[in-house]
Parts: structure tokens; sequence; C-alpha cells
């Protein structure tokens, strides 16, 4: 008979099994031939274990025996935790995951039994762990709190100059930046202001800075600290008035040079001159009792570097028209640009008194003209001290005219006085 072996397993109440459907396999009832029953206990089988490993075989009838020692079979945890362990795993058990077995914790160093350790586990204080401030930094965890109020670099802490809370590891650098945080003064004094009181410190408060006297756009020139100035204030008084004094009279120079030049600015250069005479009844009236009175027009330049001239009018007339007539006449007055000018002067003048009536057509002014007699000494070029006579026409309107017609009107009267412009220059 062959003796090929079998396969059969064992079941967990210590039964053979069919290999095939795991039903516990009666012998008896299969073989009920005591003669049969021998011939299979005398087969040849693997150990139940063959496939773990083991490489035993021999007859079935000593498989029993064999199971005893077997590496491979499980028996009873010998810490009696009740778990069942091959026999080759048993020290493994033993050592490291039988709930029975005793350990210490890898962290604190007290013993355990297996299940306690476990739970321990997680829970050591010895343990080191991540701050959960994600601060980087790791702590027992008996220590997370300490390390979370006192050490940790991410916990808040008030900025000692504003109050502000920020993290501890970036409190410094804020603080150089701080608008509260005291500064040296550059100055040097002693005083130590919030950063943004810095600018007011200089400007008001800095005993060490350097400011100008009080007096310095009248001249003094006095520089030093607060404390030399009030000295300086109080001793310099005379000096300070001087100055004063000195930028009053410079100042009046200045004054009298624009008056000038605002007055060059306002003199009419076109060569004409319309003047306005107002008040006429009362000029009238004064001339009619006083001798001699003598309106004079405002100057005015032929061009802008032409002759200087001046009307003058006798309302009461003078000469040939005093009592009768209103004369007019021109004056030569000394101008700037005379040196420059040909002489004697040789343009025409015309006077026009204007009649103001309402109607334009019925108007009718009254002109005069004349041309310079180049021999007339009021034509030559006038000394500094002008000639009180000017060139003109003592009968240029009678009293009874101005009456007649619109020449005066709201009391104001109007003179032109007209200078024909070409060839005036000389160079
Ligand atoms: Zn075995
Ligand atoms: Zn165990
Ligand atoms: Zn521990
Ligand atoms: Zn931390
Ligand atoms: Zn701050
Ligand atoms: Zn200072
Ligand atoms: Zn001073």
């Amino acid at each position: 008979m062959a003796t090929l072996p079998i396969y059969v397993s064992l079941s967990s109440e210590g039964l053979f099994t069919s290999p095939v459907n795991a039903t516990p396999v009666d012998y008896a009832k299969i073989y009920p031939d005591p003669e049969s029953e021998k011939a299979i206990m005398g087969s040849v089988v693997y150990c139940i274990h063959h496939k773990e490993g083991c490489q035993w075989s021999d007859e079935l009838r000593k498989l029993k025996a064999h199971l005893n020692t077997c590496k491979h079979d499980a028996v009873l945890c010998a810490a009696q935790c009740g778990a069942m362990i091959p026999r080759v795993l048993m020290q493994d058990h033993l050592r490291y995951t039988c709930p029975r077995r005793r350990a210490n914790c890898e962290h604190c160093g007290k013993e355990f039994s297996g299940s306690a350790l476990e739970e321990h586990q997680g829970n050591c204080g010895h343990e080191p762990v991540y701050c959960e401030n994600k601060c980087g930094a790791k702590v027992q965890r008996r220590h997370t709190q300490q390390h979370v109020q006192q050490h940790c670099s991410k916990r808040l802490v008030p900025c000692r100059h504003c109050g502000q809370r920020y993290t501890q590891d970036t409190v410094s650098a804020h603080g150089a930046m701080c608008s509260r945080a005291p500064v040296p003064c550059p100055q040097r004094c002693l005083a130590a202001p919030a950063r943004d009181e810095l600018d007011a410190h200089l400007r008001d408060h800095c005993p060490s800075g350097s400011v100008l006297c009080t007096y310095k756009d009248a001249g003094c020139r006095f520089k030093g600290t607060r404390q030399a100035l009030e000295r300086h204030t109080e001793e310099s008084s005379q000096q300070h008035l001087a100055l004063v004094s000195a930028l009053a009279t410079r100042q009046a120079r200045q004054l009298e040079s624009l008056r000038s030049a605002v007055a060059r600015l306002s003199v009419n250069y076109t060569g004409a001159l319309v003047w306005r005479i107002s008040d006429w009844a009362a000029k009238m009236a004064e001339a009619k009792c006083k001798d001699g009175v003598e309106l004079v027009s405002p100057a005015f330049y032929t061009s802008q570097y032409g002759y200087k001239l001046q009307a003058s009018l006798f309302l009461n007339g003078n000469g040939a028209g005093e009592a009768s007539h209103m004369s007019v006449y021109i004056k030569i007055l000394p101008g700037e640009y005379d040196a420059l000018l040909r002489w004697p002067f040789a343009h025409t003048v015309s006077f026009t008194l204007f009649d103001q009536s309402s109607s334009p057509d019925r108007a009718c002014n009254i002109v005069e003209s004349f041309v310079p007699d180049p021999t007339w000494k009021n034509f030559q070029r006038p000394s500094k001290e002008p000639d009180a006579l000017g060139f003109g026409f003592p009968r240029f309107v009678s009293h009874e005219m101005l009456k007649k017609r619109n020449f005066v009107k709201d009391d104001v009267m109007f003179l032109r006085v007209k200078v024909d412009p070409s060839k005036i220059v000389a160079v």
C-alpha cells in the first residue's frame, strides 16, 4: 500500500477535521473495522503545521506526541493571559504583546503590566510632545502648560512701551519700530523722548538743540542752546534795538524804491492823456477868487522811452485869456530818457475838450493843436528845474462857450492831450 502522506488538521477541540469541509471526522464511523483503523493510523502524514514550516512527517499515530513538542503548535500563554500562542512566538508574546507581561515606559521608566502600559502611553508626563502653538519646541507633556505660559516663543506678550500684544519672537522687532519706544535724543541731551514725540522734543524742548536768535531776521547771528539764548536775549536788548532800527531804515528805502517802481509802472506811455477834471464847479469858483490857480495833470510819456509831459489848466484863464477864457498849456518835464531824445521837442500837440452831450451827433468837441516852434526855449531839453511856463493856448475856450455846450457834465470835464508819436527817439 502506498504511503503518501495525507493532510489532516486539528480542530480547537482537539479533534481531527477533514481538510475538505472542516467537520470532525469520526474514524469509528468511517472505519468501524479495527483493522482499517490500524491501517489509517499507520499511514504517513505531515505535521499539521507543515505550511508554517514544520518539516515533521511520520505515521499518523505519532502526530499527537509530536504536537506536544512542535514549536509551531499553539499552547496557552505561560503568563496565563489566556491566549494560545505558537511555542516559537511565546517569547515575543511574553515580552511584547502579552497583556500580563511586565514592561517599563520608555519615557518615565516606570514598570507596568502590558495593558496598563498601553493605557499609559499617550498620557506619560515624561513623553516629549510638540508645543500646540507650533513654536517648534518639544517639551515633556507635564511641562507643556509652563512652556506655553512662560517660555513659548509664540506666546503673546505686551509691548512694554505701547502695551499692544505681540508673540514673544516678534515683540522685539516691533519694539524697534514702536512709536512709543524711547529713543535717545540725537542732540545728546539726557532726554529719551518716545519716537513719535522726538520731533516736538527737538523743536520745542531739547535743551541741547541749537536755536537761532529771535532777532535773526533783523540780522542777529546768535546761535546756541535754549538756555544760552535766554541769556543772550537778556543781555542783547540794546544790540537788538539797533538791529531792528537799521532794519526799519533798510525797509523804508526798499519801500521807497518799490513805490517809485509802482509809480513808473502806472505812468501812461501811450502819448495820449485823457485828463478827468472832477469837482469842476468848486475848482472854477476857487480860480475866480484867487490869482493864478493852476491845475496840473498827471505826468505822462509820449512813448515808453519818450518825452515826459504834463498839461496845465487855468480855469479862469491867464495872460490874454484871464477872467474870460480857460487857458491850457503843455510842459516838458525832465524825463529819464532825455539824453537819448531829439531836441528841441518837435512833435505836434493837440488839446481836445470833449462835449459830453448825450446824443453823439450833436456833440461838438473843441480841438486846438500846434507844431512847436523850434526856437522857443520851452521845447529845449528841460533842466532839473522845469520851466514854470508851458506852451499852449491862453484863450483855449471862452467861459461863454463853456456854458453853451455840455463840456461839463456831472461836475466833470474831460480834456485830451495828444502827441503825434512819430520820430521821437534820436538813437
Ligand atoms: Zn510540527
Ligand atoms: Zn500572554
Ligand atoms: Zn511613562
Ligand atoms: Zn511653544
Ligand atoms: Zn509697542
Ligand atoms: Zn534733546
Ligand atoms: Zn540776538
